[in-house]
């Protein structure tokens, strides 16, 4: 946490707002939408239901595909199953981990041919970087094909565009992920770069998408004195207590993305000249946070697989885990059809995700790399 944050849920206390609307949250949506440069934004229970939110207003129906990025959390993924449609996976490419535009085109031309379109697409922007959104808007605008971001991973993130780029000293401006398709969205999940213990955010430029979030989010109210609904609903507000806390954490985003970068400096240079370990590179098209730390690790080359490392982290008390398992190998997606594959396999079989958090220690991050050397041609 930083420094606001209680002083904001007691604001919250004092105007005993304890529920699921309130002034804090209409703050947040309004700060939250300024700081990613978004028209409108509601304020969700979780980024998941952000996600379902923005696939009833596509308008997914049973049998219906969406496509989706392979290399990802299943949350990317889950709601497309709630409205019981079928997620088609899509591989990321090889060089920065998102999906691969011109995969993407290749499954969209596919399905145009048979004559069946996905209702959405769903890009992932993972680990604190932004997709390279330009050539997917692209293809998703040439196929008439609503564009979803889930931009969990990458609050904080710039895309600069594929356009070329300025000359020195000029500022590249970026936009942030979420921001260019139909709707984006964010988590405040405990793990992610701010929290609020829970929570996430629906970001659109179209106020008629927002609107209707906040009314399928609050259980589908029609507006009568009674209680009336003439659609199914859901619970998916955000607490103002909570909203309260997000406000606070936005304050310190900035701070937030330039710890992570400084993490991921430090293991660059403690462990980067090692053979074998190679880390996410980070695309000229835009500004990673770095949220997590992530590498990849030859086994020939550097004497030691991924688990061998990881087990030999857990050993010493300390947590890395296993780059996404794709969702395409994921047994509850297994009879999924899938784009590619082999790219987000190979990444999950040689991928580490390190100890990345806001609050460690030069001393934590000293004993992760010391590890990481030892296990160098045990
Ligand atoms: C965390 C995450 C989500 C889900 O967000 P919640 O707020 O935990 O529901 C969705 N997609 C990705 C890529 C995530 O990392």
């Amino acid at each position: 946490m930083g420094s606001d944050e209680l002083q904001l849920v007691q604001e919250a206390f004092a105007t005993n707002w304890i529920a699921p609307l309130g002034p804090q949250v209409d703050a947040f949506e309004t700060e939250f939408a300024a700081h990613v440069g978004s028209a409108h934004a509601a304020a969700l229970s979780s980024g998941t239901a952000a996600l379902h939110l923005a696939l009833r207003w596509v308008g997914v129906q049973p049998g219906d595909e969406v496509f989706c990025s392979s290399l990802t959390f299943s949350a990317s993924a889950n709601p497309i199953a709630y409205e019981a449609g079928r997620p088609v996976f899509i591989d990321c490419d090889r060089a920065f981990w998102n999906m691969d535009p011109a995969l993407l085109a290749e499954a969209l031309a596919d399905r145009a041919k048979a004559g069946r379109l996905p209702k959405a697409v769903i890009l992932v922007h993972l680990y604190g970087q932004s997709a390279d959104i330009d050539p997917i808007e692209k293809s998703c605008r040439e196929y008439g094909v609503p564009l979803i971001e889930d931009a969990a991973e990458a609050l904080g993130a710039l895309y600069y565009g594929t356009a070329p780029s300025k000359g020195r000293g000029q500022e590249v401006k970026g936009i942030s992920p979420g921001t260019r398709g139909l709707c984006g969205v964010f988590s405040f999940n405990g793990n992610k770069i701010i929290t609020t213990s829970g929570g996430g955010m629906l970001v659109s430029n179209d106020k008629a998408l927002i609107d209707k979030a906040r009314f399928w989010a609050t259980q589908s109210r029609d507006p009568a004195p009674h209680y009336q609904h003439s659609e199914i609903g859901f619970n998916y507000r955000l607490s103002n207590v909570l909203a309260a806390i997000g406000r606070g954490q936005l304050r310190v985003l900035e701070q937030r993305v330039e710890t992570r970068r400084r993490n991921f400096e430090f293991y660059r240079k403690a462990i980067g000249d090692l053979p074998g370990i190679e880390f996410m590179p980070e695309a000229p098209y835009g500004r990673c946070t770095r949220w997590l730390t992530c590498l990849t690790i030859d086994p020939a080359a550097f004497g030691a697989d991924r688990e061998q490392v990881r087990l030999a982290l857990a050993e010493e008390n300390i947590e890395a885990r296993p780059v996404w398992k794709p969702l395409h190998l994921q047994p509850v997606f297994k009879d999924c059809p899938v784009f590619g594959g082999a790219v987000a396999a190979d990444l999950f079989d040689r991928g580490l995700c390190l100890p990345s958090g806001s609050n460690l220690t030069e001393a934590d991050l000293e004993r992760v790399a010391a590890v990481v050397r030892r296990c160098h041609r045990r």
